[in-house]
């Protein structure tokens, strides 16, 4: 017995009966700002492939993390763009770094928000690499080394989450050992696990100034094609110590979120990578699509797919738009 007696056009029509019967309610809970931090006083420098988002100085960082909180967005991610690079990305441990003052600056201020930090070296290098080279390879075990010292400069500086995103393998464990030996085990580590060689990140990299001067990131990034293997990187970030695990792209790996949610019990992340927010934002520009229910849906589908947490360059107006 199904149709005349089933029809599930019943439930949809009206606004009031589909709100009744809907599965998922977008909500900005579990959603996370990514923010760009450089040198200076008083910079606000728009990222021409990005509209709307800023490198920025620390100061004004913390003006737009008062907006952000006022949104009632729980947290940001912040990304570093130092005033000097070098071959072992030395700069991301200064004390005085310009991740590290950020941090400092938001926490100064009381704000009532979560700050994470990305730890990697691209941003820091002169070669644009997540690691450190040696014979034009980036050897791992000198990457991790330097990894940890940088996670433990954020959490000095008052960084709420730790977020590797580098690849290396054995990186959360080293961060872990290194946290917990100078008394930061409260502080947990958001794990860039399945994190894919991926065309989708080409604006971040003029908004990090990240780009690899040579080669390409297929040595430590996984190969899109590979969902296996991405449970795999998950398993063992989470035998090292890692708190959140994140897959990253998200729109091309809704299935990879799936799959992480249905077999680990431990909060899932799911980073809405510049590539995703350009081609929005582009396609909106020409009146191609309509931006906010785009973004909503996109949204509501990253969340369906399992994300708890969503890290998005959308997340500002997600919360303006939910709250109108
Ligand atoms: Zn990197």
């Amino acid at each position: 017995m199904s149709f005349p007696v089933d029809r599930p056009r019943r439930l949809r029509r009206t606004e009031k009966l589909r709100s009744l019967v809907r599965e998922r309610r977008l909500s900005i809970t579990g959603l996370v700002y990514p923010m760009f931090v450089c040198p200076g006083k008083k910079v606000r420098h728009e990222v021409s492939s990005m509209p709307g988002v800023f490198q920025q100085s620390a100061d004004q960082i913390l003006e737009e993390c008062r907006e952000v909180e006022s949104l009632g967005i729980p947290g940001v991610i912040l990304f570093g763009l130092p005033e000097s690079k070098d071959p072992q990305g030395k700069s991301s441990l200064a004390a005085d770094g310009v991740v590290q003052r950020a941090i400092e600056g938001i926490k100064k201020a009381k704000l009532d928000l979560l700050v994470i930090t990305d730890v990697c070296l691209c941003e820091y290098t002169d070669h644009g690499h997540c690691g450190v080279l040696e014979n034009g390879e980036i050897v791992n075990d000198a990457t991790i080394e330097i990894l940890s010292e940088q996670a433990l400069s954020h959490a000095r500086a008052g960084a709420d989450i730790v977020a590797p995103s580098d690849m290396m393998d054995g990186r959360v464990g080293a961060i872990r050992t290194k946290l917990d030996k100078h008394k930061f085990e409260n502080v947990p580590i958001m794990a860039y696990s399945a994190k894919y060689c991926s065309g989708f990140y080409g604006p971040f990299r003029e908004a990090a100034h990240s780009a690899p001067q040579f080669g390409d990131r297929r040595s430590y990034q996984m190969d899109p094609a590979n969902a296996h293997e991405a449970l795999r990187e998950v398993a063992l970030d989470l035998e090292e110590g890692a708190d959140i695990v994140m897959v990253k792209p998200a729109l091309a790996y809704l299935d990879i979120i799936r799959m992480v949610r249905d077999r680990f019990n431990v909060p899932v992340a799911a980073y809405n990578v510049s590539g995703e927010y350009s081609m929005v934002k582009a396609a909106a520009r020409n009146n191609w699509i309509d931006e906010k229910r785009v973004v909503l849906e996109i949204l509501t589908g990253i969340q369906r797919a399992g994300a708890e947490i969503v890290l998005t360059y959308h997340a500002k107006d997600v919360a303006r738009w939910l709250k109108a």
